[in-house]
């Protein structure tokens, strides 16, 4: 289903040349309305008329998160104040807040942008959506709430947290459908795995929609099965709206990403360089409608790919590939570059492994690995216990080509995040 096929299946080259004639009216606009921008394009010599073609958009000057935060709180407002009518602040996983700010125009957009991914994946105004999102500075809260009630479904805006009374609106009102972040379907699946009940008898539950955080295809299938649904990754970001950003379709094969809102590019982290469609590199952004808050080639450290293929679905929309780790939060064992998501990703493999697990770094050679095991498995023999500790050991030794050491634990033990999880501890002096 479509919520707007004209736009969502434009053939590429209309889809260009919207991208480049919005692209021009972009630049021209934040250079005359944008304190920042006026300066950063006088500073780097740039002009906006420099931009003739898409291919001009590597002209461009990137911004970086650094030029939010020194900026904040209003440095990138492209419009007088009284026109903005929402703020909204990052989550701040990594330092201090970014400020987003968006105009009434901006807030329908964002939610125009959310109606296409839910009705994409077969959400109608039967549905009824719980959003365990949380509602607060937080994007992933307001924003799709806007979104769903756009497209007539009934929202629950239940927030995250107080689990028990998530399940009672759930049974009480037939919930079809969950925005979540992995880290909290995990939980709540233990937590009906506890109760003895089976989520998949006691939930009208058809369809998650999964983000914030970064996760292994492993974790989407271990979170499908517990609940018998489909789970769809969902990206976005504060700075660029928050979720609706690119979203999977029915093919869950990669997220579309609505190239008539945001031009992508993929770039090698070290040279700032574009790279060829396909290769992997840091995703770049450029918002092409926004009016209170544009912002060019912003440097999201995301790591991905373009999936260039054309989708089954026929959107012509490009998909990009499950985010594999942000570049910050790589972190260097015995001089090897290591994501946490690769971690992840064996573990949730592994039969006996539990949902969560937590990374410490101890000193530059010593990574410690902690990871909760299932009840069945923490109450068997000792050599079932150190049988399984081997596997893990091994197969984490395989994929990250260091040896961690492993510590088991008992299901439900690990400290759990409200919100984002914080799965890296770095007890690392510099
Ligand atoms: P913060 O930077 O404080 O975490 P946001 O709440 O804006 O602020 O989070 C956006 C970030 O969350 C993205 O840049 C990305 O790293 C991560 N993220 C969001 N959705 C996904 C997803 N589906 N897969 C992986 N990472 C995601
Ligand atoms: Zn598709």
């Amino acid at each position: 289903m479509f919520w707007d096929p004209k736009i969502e299946k434009l053939s590429r080259e209309k889809l260009e040349k919207l991208q480049l004639e919005r692209l021009k009216k972009t630049l021209q606009y934040v250079f005359s309305r944008s304190p920042f921008y006026k300066k950063r394009f006088t500073e780097k010599k740039f002009r906006p008329s420099m931009v003739k073609s898409l291919d001009g958009l590597a002209r461009v000057p990137f911004t970086y998160i650094d030029d939010l935060r020194k900026n904040y709180p209003y440095g990138l407002l492209a419009v007088d104040k009284s026109e903005t009518v929402r703020l909204h602040t990052s989550s701040g996983t990594t330092g201090k807040p970014k400020a987003i700010f968006f105009t009434r125009d901006d807030i329908g957009r964002g939610a125009d942008l959310i109606a296409r991914c839910l009705v994409m994946t077969g959400v109608t105004k039967k549905d009824v959506l719980q959003n365990m999102m949380s509602y607060g500075l937080f994007t992933g809260g307001l924003v799709m709430h806007y979104g769903a009630e756009k497209v007539g479904a009934l929202v629950i805006p239940a927030g995250i947290g107080n689990t028990d009374r998530q399940l009672m609106l759930m049974q009480d009102f037939g919930t079809t459908s969950i925005h979540i972040t992995p880290s909290y379907a995990l939980y709540i699946a233990d937590v009906f795995e506890k109760k003895g009940l089976d989520p998949r008898k006691e939930l009208k539950l058809k369809r998650a929609y999964m983000g914030a955080e970064p996760h292994s295809e492993e974790t989407r299938r271990k979170i499908e099965s517990a609940f018998g649904i489909d789970v769809y990754n969902s990206y976005g970001l504060s700075e660029m709206n928050g979720p609706g950003v690119a979203f999977e379709c029915q093919y869950k094969d990669g997220m579309h990403l609505w190239e008539d809102h945001f031009i992508m590019e993929i770039i090698d982290p070290v040279t700032g360089r574009q790279l060829p469609p396909g290769q992997e590199g840091e995703l770049v952004l450029t918002t092409l409608c926004r009016v209170g808050m544009p912002i060019l080639r912003y440097r999201t450290k995301d790591i991905t790919r373009i999936i260039t293929a054309p989708c089954r679905c026929g959107r012509t929309h490009r998909r990009i590939a499950r985010i594999t780790g942000r570049s910050d939060d790589m972190f260097i064992i015995k001089g090897v570059n290591i994501f946490p998501q690769q971690i992840e990703r064996v573990l949730m493999g592994i039969k006996g492994v539990a949902r969560n697990y937590l990374i410490q770094l101890e000193s530059y050679d010593e990574l410690i690995v902690k990871v909760e095991i299932q009840k069945r498995s923490f109450d068997g023999s000792v050599d079932h216990m150190a049988g399984l500790k081997a596997e893990i050991e091994g197969k984490l030794r395989a994929e990250l080509l260091v040896r961690p050491k492993i510590e088991l634990h008992e299901p439900g033990s690990l400290p759990v995040s409200e919100g984002k999880a914080k799965r890296v501890i770095d007890n690392r002096k510099l």
